[in-house]
């Protein structure tokens, strides 16, 4: 079939949810993607941060080959050792002590709500239950985590959705403390948030953060889908910002591109789920904790981290420059390899003509570009990336 026959077909049978670019990938290695036509382009979307590692990096290909002869799933009833694997490297390297899996990021926040609300209810004569969230915030898109997320037009038409959430504004110390009352249980946000547009947890609201934790109780879930496992320039970005969580939810780069979520927690967060309270058939199956353990490992072997920090400020640096250069660019925001260009107009257009230089980048809140490459980009593919940007924004100027 040629590309648009292809395209026109796949509109006739896949449900209309996604703005999908006129374009169908069919391989992919490292940062780069290559179109059905042998087109090669620079990635630097990343699979909105799930392919951290690269496109189908060996070591990922190899843990997944291998794991899939041996077994593939097998149900929760039973023991399986990816599963412990994975855990381990997990806890070994957080504050957590234990670890659920599941399939996906809006169920690892989903399991986040209803493990804080259990806790709530068993830990406290007067059950608390209700959940405060921040403005600008992304959670997921099932009912539950539709209620946590900000953004009005993801929730048009859905509801009723779940009750018990409050939205107080992002870094807004004063709305915060006025959000929490006796019925609160939890306080959720991204250290570094990522489609509302790569804002960052101010230190002001960290600290009141952790104050209202200490004294009133309240458990601090990190919504570190995006931001987490070496994004930021640490292993978790709450680190970076002094936050001391006690319920972490992960997805995204978790197994290089395979589908994945899970929760973290502290042992006391942790044991308010008994046997029966909450579940799901795929979550912690052999073949995603495989390819999710080869992918902790890579990422700690490697120092990832301390890699993401080092070309995260060379990158950072270099848009800075375009910052100087073009005064439509308002500031460059973000920490590590999740950054981006906030503009004083819509970013669509440049997104098109980045990609018709077969440079991939994307745009979120309207008006900032966004990049969150494979975390193991080369220096020269971040030069290639600015002087690709640039030579855009001489076009548009
Ligand atoms: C992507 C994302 C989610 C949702 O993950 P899905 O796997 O798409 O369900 C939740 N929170 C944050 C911060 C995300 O970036």
């Amino acid at each position: 079939m040629l590309k648009n026959e292809f395209i026109r077909a796949s509109e006739g049978i896949i449900m209309n949810t996604y703005k999908r670019v006129p374009v169908v990938f069919v391989e992919g290695k490292d940062c780069m993607l290559i179109d059905s036509e042998g087109n090669k382009y620079l990635d630097m979307v990343g699979g909105l941060a799930a392919s951290g590692m690269g496109h189908s990096p060996d070591f990922l290909v190899e843990a997944i080959m291998n794991q899939a002869k041996k077994l593939m799933h097998v149900t929760n009833y039973y023991w399986n050792e990816p599963q412990y694997e994975l855990a381990k490297l997990l806890v070994d390297n957080s504050f957590g002590d234990k670890v659920f899996f599941c399939n996906s990021g809006a169920e690892a926040n989903e399991a986040a709500l209803k493990l804080a609300r259990k806790y709530g209810y068993k830990m406290f004569d007067t059950p608390r239950y209700e959940i405060v969230t921040v403005s600008e915030s992304f959670h997921g898109r099932t009912l539950g985590t539709l209620s946590a997320t900000a953004k009005e037009s993801y929730r048009e038409g859905y509801k009723p959705l779940p009750e018990g959430f409050k939205q107080v504004p992002f870094n807004d110390v004063e709305s915060l403390e006025n959000a929490v009352s006796e019925k609160t249980c939890a306080i959720m946000f991204e250290p570094l948030q990522g489609e509302g547009g790569l804002t960052q947890v101010s230190e002001a609201f960290v600290n009141k953060v952790n104050d209202l934790a200490k004294k009133q109780g309240l458990l601090i879930i990190v919504d570190e889908i995006q931001c987490g496992l070496g994004r930021t320039g640490a292993m978790f970005a709450y680190e970076q910002y002094g936050i001391i969580p006690d319920i972490m939810s992960l997805a995204k780069t978790m197994a290089g591109g395979f589908p994945i979520g899970a929760i973290v927690a502290t042992e006391k967060v942790a044991d308010a789920w008994n046997p029966g309270d909450h579940g799901t058939t795929f979550g912690g199956n052999p073949l995603a904790c495989a390819a999710g353990a080869a992918t902790m490992k890579e990422i700690i072997n490697q120092n990832i981290p301390e890699k993401v920090k080092e070309d995260g400020a060379y990158l950072i640096q270099k848009l800075q420059m375009l910052k100087e250069k073009y005064d439509f660019v308002k500031q460059v925001k973000g920490k590590g390899l999740m950054v981006g260009l906030e503009l004083n107009f819509p970013g669509d257009e440049i997104v098109r003509k980045a990609f018709d230089k077969k440079l991939i980048i994307n745009c979120t809140s309207g008006k900032v570009l966004r990049f969150l490459p494979p975390m193991v980009i080369k220096k020269e593919e971040i030069d290639l990336f600015v002087n690709t940007l640039d030579q855009v924004f001489q076009e548009v100027n």
